[in-house]
């Protein structure tokens, strides 16, 4: 999938290093915004969304360590920060005031194109990451994940077919409540209570034959009822 333009606001007053990685950004196909001075800065970093900021440490009106620091409560939009001077106080202030990273001028370009690629493959991946998160059920020591459909006991993986896996997964979405045969049928094979209600016991053996152990039955019978699982 083509994603969109990621958007950079240098924070630079040397106009001649801003106009330079602002050019080389764009033929990297970044959108671009400059700010000459600290104020400004600030103003566009808080106004508008940004994938990152580019932030000069020395700069008139606002320095960068303390538009950095007026950043932070409002916005986590990643900062790196430029800084001339390569001394170890400035960077640790600068990750210290929330910075993400810091490239020491002068730079390659193509460190800082590097960092960029690097920085949004971070940030990628942590966004993969939650989006394959997890809903957990759980009973005892059975855990439904349900967004991939693996049911585990313990640290074991039980292979059920989608009927087994549906059955299973109403009864834990529904502990302590009686399910009866119908309700079962309706939720898991989506029939009437007209067809005959025996496929569901057929299904609770199956299900029992690969979750029970010899010391641990999950699902309890409810004569003339249905089934449930207890807490
Ligand atoms: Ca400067």
């Amino acid at each position: 999938m083509q994603k969109n333009k990621k958007r950079v606001l240098i924070i630079e007053d040397e106009k001649n290093l801003a106009r330079f990685v602002e050019l080389e950004l764009k033929h990297e196909g970044y959108e671009t915004m400059i700010c000459h001075d600290g104020r400004s800065g600030l103003d566009e970093a808080l106004q508008k969304e940004w994938d990152v900021i580019l932030l000069d440490l020395m700069l008139p009106e606002l320095n960068g360590l303390e538009v950095c620091r007026r950043i932070r409560p409002f916005k986590q939009t990643p900062i790196i920060i430029m800084t001339a001077r390569d001394s170890v106080i400035d960077r640790v202030s600068g990750l210290d005031q929330g910075a993400d990273d810091y490239i020491v001028k002068p730079f390659a370009i193509e460190e800082l194109l590097a960092r960029l690629r690097s920085l949004f493959r971070r940030l990628d991946l942590s966004d993969e990451h939650t989006q394959i998160k997890q809903t957990v059920v759980t009973y005892r020591d059975l855990t439904i994940e349900k967004e991939n459909r693996i049911v585990r006991r313990g640290d074991d993986i039980i292979d059920l077919t989608k009927r087994e896996y549906e059955l299973l997964l109403t009864l834990m979405e529904n502990i302590n409540v009686v399910l009866s045969r119908d309700v079962l049928l309706e939720k898991v094979w989506g029939y009437t209570p007209e067809v005959e209600t025996n496929v569901v016991d057929v299904y609770i053996r199956y299900l029992r034959n690969k979750i029970d152990t010899s010391s641990n039955s999950y699902v309890q019978t409810v004569r003339g009822t249905g089934y449930v699982m207890r807490s």
